[in-house]
């Protein structure tokens, strides 16, 4: 497993902005821009149903099934859509977790690093 915050290739910023672009027909695309410095930093092709918008309630989520072109019946959305909020939530959480641990190993270790040199 890896957990990583993305940062700006050129001035390492993590502060950026997620730009959604839609186009039918096509998948739904993500690209992300340096707040900071405006620079290009990455893009991302979302696969089908792999848009998951927390908050945004079930008729949000019927219309990314429809842009996916998914055929179901109501209660089998539903379903999906109640399964689907708690995986989300419970992974969000679970990566905070394995990030909150990354970066509490990280400060020990410079601490560590730290307290060598002064010696
Ligand atoms: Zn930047």
């Amino acid at each position: 497993m890896e957990v990583t915050v993305q940062k700006c290739q050129i001035c390492e910023s993590q502060n950026l902005k997620n730009i959604l672009f839609r186009e039918s027909g096509e998948p739904d695309r993500v690209f992300v821009q340096c707040h900071y410095c405006n620079e290009f930093v990455a893009s991302y092709v979302i696969s089908t149903m792999g848009y998951y918008h927390n908050g945004k309630g079930f008729e949000s989520f019927l219309r990314g099934i429809n842009r996916s072109g998914g055929f179901m019946s109501g209660r089998n959305i539903k379903k999906l859509f109640s399964e689907r909020k708690e995986l989300e939530a419970q992974a969000f959480r679970d990566v905070l977790n394995q990030l909150h641990l990354k970066l509490e190993k990280e400060n020990e270790r410079k601490e560590d690093g730290d307290s060598q040199t002064k010696l």
